[in-house]
């Protein structure tokens, strides 16, 4: 789950990381109002999508008249489809270099690691692409936590004066107090700058909560949803694994395993899944329809595949699911079903009777499915 970049400003605030000056506001008379207590601002829209100063959602304004005007402007603007409904009005600060300090976690070593990299302002994603060597790594012992070593360590790769070791090293170590304060997976400042009288300022921060804490995070468990699209969360209060993709071909099936093997199977034969819905094991009718329902009812996706391996899952079940769901919303799209395991016959036969033919083999679904996206 992803934080907003003033309430990630508000954490790191409070564990002694220096961010600039700024107010929070949802209407142009507050922006005004702060930029004539603030002087010179930068206005940001509160969005989680990033890139936003690219987008359009990181601007300028010398004077509150100007202020007034790009808040109202941005105020009615969405970015990357996301509306804009609050803006951080900040100080401008006077920036020397922009660099780059996150701590995320490292699924292969098991660790957390603090990336760091002098080419700052730049999405981490496009400086790993770019410019790889550019991008230098300091792993954590999680047994140990945070050691001074490490900004010792950072300092050298920023090519920042040694005078600085002791901010940098009280950056460091709040980052590391917050990823596991809060549980996140990563922490973010990017930039951050290094200011004209050679100060470190964290100018935009970013705070991804991992979501399998929630359980224990109750203060932020109210948040949690509000970066999901309404499918995925529609999805998840039904229990499903659900996954948001690009294509044009919407897939349901059960368990990882198959789901995966489906997705590469789509793509080897050419096509592109719009998304992906995992059922689970011994799913029923009931479930079975709503999942139907939801993914008939995307606007992506032209071609519904279902693959179902019969084993808790009862094939029957899932052939009644998905006769009913069309029984309630209609024969909007083509479904392509490929069903095998316990209680297939009766499965096959429920779907025969509604027309709905049914793959034994899993590339001729999948190679079905491919064909009616195209067409
Ligand atoms: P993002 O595009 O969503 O990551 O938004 P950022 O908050 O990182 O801002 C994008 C860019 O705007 C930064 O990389 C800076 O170049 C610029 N910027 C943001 N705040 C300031 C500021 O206070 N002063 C100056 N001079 N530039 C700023
Ligand atoms: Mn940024």
């Amino acid at each position: 789950m992803k934080l907003y970049e003033y309430e990630s400003k508000d954490i790191a605030k409070r564990y002694g990381v220096t961010t600039p000056r700024g107010r929070l506001v949802s209407t142009p008379e507050e922006a005004k109002r702060a930029a004539s207590e603030l002087g010179s601002v930068v206005i940001k829209a509160q969005v989680l999508v990033g890139g936003r100063g690219l987008a359009g959602g990181v601007k300028v304004a010398e004077k509150p008249e100007d202020a007034y005007a790009v808040a109202e402007r941005l105020l009615s603007t969405s970015i990357r489809g996301e509306r804009v409904e609050k803006l951080l009005v900040e100080e401008k600060v006077c920036i020397s270099r922009e660099l780059y300090l996150s701590l995320t976690v490292d699924r292969a070593t098991r660790r957390p690691v603090y990336l760091v990299s002098e080419m700052g302002g730049v999405e981490i994603e496009e400086l790993a692409k770019k410019y790889p060597e550019k991008i230098h790594r300091v792993y954590v012992d999680p047994g140990v936590g945070y050691l001074e070593y490490m900004s010792r360590e950072a300092i050298q790769v920023l090519k920042l004066p040694w005078a600085l070791l002791q901010d940098l090293s009280q950056i460091m170590r709040a980052m590391y107090n917050i990823m596991i304060d809060y549980d996140a997976e990563l922490v973010e400042f990017n930039p951050l700058a290094l200011t004209c009288d050679n100060k470190l300022v964290a100018l935009d921060a970013k705070i991804i909560i991992d979501d399998n804490s929630l359980y224990r995070r109750v203060e932020l468990q109210k948040l949690y949803g509000r970066d999901l699209s309404e499918y995925e969360k529609r999805a998840k209060e039904l229990g499903f694994s659900y996954v948001e993709l690009d294509g044009d071909i919407g897939v349901i099936s059960n368990g990882a395993g198959l789901t995966m093997a489906t997705m590469d199977s789509i793509l080897y034969y050419g096509g592109k899944p719009a998304n992906f819905l995992d059922i689970g094991g011994g799913a029923r009718r009931e479930s079975v329809k709503e999942a139907v329902k939801l993914m008939l009812n995307h606007p992506r996706s032209r071609v519904l595949l279902v693959n179902i391996f019969g084993g808790i899952t009862r094939c029957d079940e899932v052939a009644a699911g998905i006769v009913e769901a069309i029984r309630e919303v209609g024969a909007v799209k083509p479904i392509v079903v490929r069903m095998l395991g316990t209680n297939e016959e009766e499965g096959r036969r429920i779907l025969r009777e509604h027309g709905i033919e049914v793959y034994s083999e899993m590339d001729d679904a999948v190679k079905a499915a491919v064909e009616v996206a195209k067409r």
